[in-house]
């Protein structure tokens, strides 16, 4: 069964501008912080190499509260089926089927169909009629010759109503001044204490989170709202007590102060699994995101960088990941993320940072030869 999230959207960013990445943030109904969203694999052709922005249909206050709801903070896991596509819908206004042997009055309607494997197993995020504009890259093309269940060509091309000019701009949202796909992966215990950010963190790190959500809504916060606590209280997306949270980081500190950890390829379902040279890139793809999927519910990640084929990421997966990395097993059901990252033995990755870590110690080296008196 899906976790069905569209019902819970309020606004949403979500970009694949490089390959085998999908990354973006999610801002829920009652939730100040929005959920990370950071996904091995990439979107359907339509949407690969894009930033989308979506804000779903109707009134964003009107709908159900994402509190409580369980849904992990920061999700991680293989991507599904992602793409955009035209839906034929009844008309609102169409006359009540039933008794009446009118035909029903259809209609085409835009959507947008976002799939994904992660802690909370498979989640459909399925907008109709969003409004919806592409923030970086190409406009999102009609599929070539798609056909309804009657064989017949969809009508016309794909076009999604525009967010309005001046609302929810990205400044406004400012997504840039969260963290990026590849940025703060070693500090998660930091991550997890500000994503669940209930109680006594709220003070401190949700006025602009709640800025954030408030922004999308269209309300008006005072400051004041922020201190005394009237916007605090439905910051609880995981529904944890302060205890819980208290008592799941000690477990956590111990755990990784005290325990090596079991290896990644004992808490996985015992399978054969082919040799890396056996499979085509589509295999790999599909052993790739199948183990992917299991990790997620363990909270483990695997990022794939982009200069890695599925065949490449499969034989990291076999020759080291499987066989040589640690995990906490105990963490399931957590907040605690573990990320693992093919940048880590990958030729390119490694000579980048390396050009990097080599111009930067020259910059600074110049800059403490040439102090020219100013
Ligand atoms: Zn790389």
């Amino acid at each position: 069964m899906a976790f069905r999230i569209g019902d819970y959207v309020v606004y949403g960013e979500i970009s694949n501008l490089r390959k085998n990445t999908t990354f973006g943030y999610l801002w829920l109904r009652g939730i100040q912080a929005p959920v990370m969203v950071q996904l091995l694999g990439d979107m359907g052709p339509q949407l690969r190499g894009r930033r989308l922005r979506f804000r779903p249909a109707g009134n964003p206050d009107d709908g159900p509260t994402a509190r409580g709801l369980k849904f992990h903070p920061q999700q991680v896991g293989p991507t599904g089926t992602m793409l955009a596509r035209m839906v034929k819908r009844p008309r609102n206004n169409a006359p009540s089927v039933g008794k009446s042997a009118e035909p029903v009055e259809f209609e085409w309607l835009p959507c947008l169909y976002l799939e994904w494997f992660s802690q909370n197993g498979r989640i459909v995020l399925e907008l109709i009629d969003p409004e919806l504009v592409v923030a970086e890259g190409p406009p999102i093309p009609s599929p070539e010759e798609e056909t309804d269940d009657s064989g017949r060509p969809t009508p016309g091309p794909i076009t999604f109503r525009p967010i309005p000019e001046g609302e929810v701009t990205i400044e406004e949202i400012d997504v840039e001044s969260l963290p990026g796909p590849f940025e703060d992966t070693e500090n998660e215990e930091a991550e997890v204490i500000d994503l669940f950010g209930s109680s006594e963190e709220d003070e401190e790190d949700s006025p602009l989170a709640a800025e954030m959500r408030n922004n999308t809504t269209g309300e008006v916060v005072e400051p004041e709202d922020l201190v005394s606590g009237k916007h605090q209280e439905s910051d609880d997306l995981a529904g944890q007590t302060a205890e819980e949270l208290i008592a799941e980081m000690e477990l956590m500190d111990d755990l990784i102060d005290n325990e090596p950890g079991e290896f990644v390829g004992s808490i996985l379902q015992p399978q054969r699994l082919p040799k890396p040279e056996e499979v085509d890139e589509a295999q790999a793809e599909a052993l790739v995101k199948s183990l992917a999927m299991e990790l997620a519910t363990f909270g483990v990640a695997l990022d794939v960088c982009e200069h890695f084929t599925m065949k490449q990421a499969y034989q990291y997966m076999i020759t080291e990941l499987i066989p040589e990395a640690r995990v906490h097993p105990e963490l399931r059901g957590t907040g605690w993320v573990q990320h693992f990252m093919t940048s880590e033995s990958c030729e390119v990755c490694l000579r980048e940072t390396e050009e990097r870590a080599e111009r930067e110690k020259q910059e600074s080296g110049e800059d403490g030869e040439d102090n020219e008196p100013i």
